[in-house]
């Protein structure tokens, strides 16, 4: 498969030239050339279908001719070796549970699949160290430091804004050690972002050494995040559900809704999307009147989206032929500032007993607003709630516990490289460590 760049129709690149470089020489993000429609077959069979094995079938139609089939299958049994179960809330609305992985969620899927994927193709090349490079505003930063931790051949260096992500998270990506740097940055998640642009943009740096992203501007990374719209799909029919589904996805890079926006183009019957911010409202707004906006991050409860420039918009945009009427005819927009963030944990807790989290509060909201009797809705619940458990605590007045899984992080030692927001600072310890 080829992929192209979306700045440029003609700047092309195959898988592997994709994932190792992450993003293109013109600064655009890559799309596969073809989107392919799955056999109705598979849609008619998919309630019988597990989800590794549905992983693999999607897996395929978009890596086989780079990756033979065995290896591939490995790459989706071993990055996927957890449950992503549906449940109901309420009347109509269904959590689809994507924490269950080791960093308690969702970009386990993601990350697991990258580091297995890239670390395939350094074996098979005999390639020299890659270096990763990834920004995180918290959840990113523990999935991708567990998921490629102790692979051969991959440094990952992991830029986070000091103070501004939660203890637990900030645990599981600064006490791991081996092939796994934390870096500390006095500034911002924008700030850690545009560093890590600065670094990619190095001429002479990418000439010392090989750098790639493993935010969801990776193929690898963002791909792979359309086979739980399918499962989930499966595991509703299997439910009995006969209604339009809509999905509601919360927003932050937007690398998790434009993987449902692939699934619905390789045949997935997704009636449509709602796209749920917090107050982080760019696409919000984008939706409503047409102008896409970036502007700096702000600090919400919901941390995992604070994004002032999602990066995936430029995918979405592409997949849609820049037409604004096509893309609000698919996705409907909403945003929550903290306090009905916080509100509808509590309520949600009273009324049912489900614990949402902060991040998937916003979908829930968004998906009980705009459902239509004729539809049932699926929200995306992306962390588990212990993983803001200050947040949870506050809004719903009352102790969580914590798995002891994500409780062994807490008590191993943190170590970091601290740094102000230049980018002389980053090269420094990219030279030091990585050179
Ligand atoms: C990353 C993240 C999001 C936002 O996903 P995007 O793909 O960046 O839009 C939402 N919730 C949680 C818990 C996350 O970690």
């Amino acid at each position: 498969m080829i992929y192209y760049s979306t700045e440029n129709r003609l700047e092309t690149a195959s898988l592997q030239q994709a994932v190792i470089k992450g993003l293109a020489p013109d600064k655009g993000l890559y799309m596969p050339q073809e989107i392919k429609v799955l056999a109705q077959s598979f849609f008619d069979n998919i309630p019988n279908i597990s989800l590794q094995d549905i992983a693999k079938e999607i897996a395929q139609s978009f890596f086989v001719d780079d990756i033979p089939i065995t290896q591939l299958n490995n790459i989706v049994s071993d990055a996927l070796n957890f449950k992503i179960p549906i449940i109901e809330v309420e009347h109509d609305i269904y959590a689809l549970e994507l924490f269950h992985g080791p960093t308690f969620a969702f970009k386990d899927v993601g990350a697991r699949f990258m580091a297995r994927m890239l670390s395939y193709f350094v074996k098979a090349e005999d390639h020299d160290t890659i270096n990763v490079l990834v920004a995180t505003s918290g959840d990113t930063g523990s999935a991708v430091a567990n998921g490629f931790l102790g692979v051969d051949g991959i440094n990952v260096f992991v830029l986070y804004p000091s103070g501004k992500v939660s203890n637990i998270q900030e645990a599981q990506f600064t006490t791991l050690g081996q092939n796994i740097t934390a870096i500390e940055v006095d500034g911002t998640f924008d700030d850690c972002q545009a560093l890590v642009k600065a670094a990619f943009m190095d001429k002479d740096l990418n000439t010392k050494m090989n750098l790639t992203s493993a935010n969801s501007i990776n193929v690898a990374r963002f791909l792979p995040q359309s086979f739980y719209y399918f499962h989930a799909y499966a595991q509703l029919l299997k439910l009995g559900v006969n209604k339009k589904v809509i999905i509601s996805v919360p927003s932050g890079n937007l690398g998790n809704l434009t993987a449902g926006l692939f699934a619905k183009q390789m045949g997935l019957p997704i009636e449509r999307f709602i796209s749920a911010n917090n107050s982080n409202d760019i696409l919000y707004k984008y939706l409503n009147d047409g102008k896409y906006l970036p502007k700096p991050s702000v600090q919400t409860i919901a941390n995992a989206m604070d994004v002032g420039d999602p990066s995936n918009f430029a995918r979405i945009t592409s997949l849609f032929n820049h037409c604004h009427e096509d893309i609000t005819s698919q996705i409907s927009g909403y945003r929550y500032n903290d306090k009905e963030i916080s509100n509808a944990i509590n309520q949600v807790f009273k009324n049912t007993g489900y614990l949402l989290d902060p991040h998937g509060a916003c979908a829930y909201m968004a998906a009980k607003s705009d459902k239509r009797r004729d539809e049932t809705a699926i929200f995306l619940a992306t962390a588990h709630p212990a993983k803001f458990k200050d947040v949870v605590e506050d809004s719903i007045k009352h102790t969580i516990d914590i798995p002891s899984e994500l409780l062994a992080f807490m008590n191993k030692e943190r170590v970091t490289k601290k740094i102000s927001p230049e980018y002389q600072s980053l090269e420094n310890i990219l030279m030091e460590v990585g050179g």
